[in-house]
């Protein structure tokens, strides 16, 4: 135990005085990276010092992806690790083989890594706390913001608590935490720009854990929409559609009319009306389009933890008249427009009206 102390004692002390170098795990499906990753890169940018790249995947999945990550502007270097044993991501694999790569960086690379970046997708939400816990490092999840300082080493972010009621400001330094393990709020950051000539690409030999985990399967809601996440108009329905039918029969128009995605409170998704996909809040996505507008929902903190930072807010609910922002609607105090209506004529007329201009 006493060498292994001094050992890590080592290690942080050289880490302590290394420059800062930040690595992003490259998320990607079907061959193709997912845009959240972008937001990652800036994140990754704003600690200054140079940014790398990851991609783990199976040899086709490296192969197709490759092309996009390589235009990403601004990348040190692009480094890939290639198995069969990658494929469908499972953490139980990908962790160690990340941990791996992370104990020892190729020669290569400009120096240990610093910092770890990812977008607070459901990928990093599986990945990065069990690798950060096999590392005995911190992770730091949901960051708003990063600020490092060099001199000191330390690294200083701010993310939300209580449903985004309160910022938790929080600072780690290179002496205690040798990597910080970072996922990040992607409507907080702008993405990264692409376009670039081409970063240089180097492939590292990480073998595929092998363990007691097996995938089996998964089923994967499809849709023609655009993906929540990332839409710039985004359309939800809450417990006031009462059903499945009427969910669908009043929220595909109006999405169809404004060519948004659907999303859904907990309570629609609860009781069965609307995919767990597409609930918005604290506990389901976080969207900030350009556009959201919050059909028969009363804007629980919960919800609102989801999506107030939206562009552009618009409340349909029918609270009273007399008192359009009582406490039964608190959707209408963060609303830039709202309409007090019964949702069943409001919205098909509406939806009819966008159609028509
Ligand atoms: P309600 O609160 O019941 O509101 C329905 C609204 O519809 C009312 O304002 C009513 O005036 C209006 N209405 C009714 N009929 C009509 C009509 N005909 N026309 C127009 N308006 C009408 N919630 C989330 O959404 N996302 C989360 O991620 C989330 N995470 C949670 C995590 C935790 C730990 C907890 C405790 C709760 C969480 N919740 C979340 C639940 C949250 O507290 C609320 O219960 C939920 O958001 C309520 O959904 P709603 O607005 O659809 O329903």
């Amino acid at each position: 135990p006493s060498i292994s102390r001094n050992l890590l004692r080592n290690t942080h002390a050289a880490n302590a005085k290394r420059p800062a170098s930040s690595l992003v795990y490259i998320e990607h499906k079907d061959g193709k990276m997912n845009d959240s990753t972008l937001h990652a890169v800036t994140a990754a940018k704003a600690v200054g010092g140079d940014v790398s790249a990851i991609v783990v995947g199976t040899e086709g999945e490296v192969a197709s992806v490759l092309d996009e990550v390589k235009k990403i502007d601004g990348l040190a270097k692009v480094f890939t690790a290639k198995s069969e044993g990658f494929a469908h991501g499972m953490a139980e694999v990908n962790a160690p083989a990340l941990s791996a790569f992370l104990e020892s960086p190729p020669s290569t690379a400009s120096g240990p890594i610093s910092h770890l970046f990812a977008a607070h997708t459901a990928v990093a939400k599986n990945i990065f706390p069990r690798l950060a816990g096999s590392m005995n490092v911190s992770h730091v999840a949901d960051i708003l913001s990063v600020k490092h300082d060099e001199s000191s080493k330390s690294t200083e972010y701010t993310r939300p608590i209580y449903a985004g009621n309160a910022i938790l400001q929080i600072k780690t330094s290179a002496e205690k935490d040798r990597i910080g393990v970072v996922s990040v709020r992607t409507t907080a950051f702008d993405k990264a720009s692409t376009g670039g000539s081409g970063a240089d690409v180097e492939e590292v030999k990480v073998e595929a854990a092998t363990g007691p985990t097996k995938f089996i399967s998964e089923e994967l809601t499809t849709s023609t929409r655009p993906d929540l996440s990332a839409a710039s108009r985004v359309v939800s329905g809450g417990r006031a559609l009462k059903s499945a039918d009427q969910f669908n029969a009043i929220m595909e128009p109006l999405a169809d009319s404004l060519g948004a995605a659907i999303g859904a409170s907990r309570a629609a998704v609860d009781a069965g009306y609307a995919d767990n996909s597409l609930q918005v809040g604290q506990t389901g996505k976080v969207v900030a389009p350009e556009l959201y507008v919050a059909v028969g929902i009363s804007g629980a903190i919960q919800h609102l933890a989801g999506m107030k930072e939206s562009k552009m807010i618009v409340a349909i609910n029918k609270a009273s008249r007399d008192a359009p922002r009582d406490a039964d609607a608190p959707i209408f105090q963060i609303a830039d427009a709202g309409l007090v209506a019964d949702l069943f004529t409001a919205v098909p007329e509406l939806t009819e009206k966008i159609k028509a201009a």
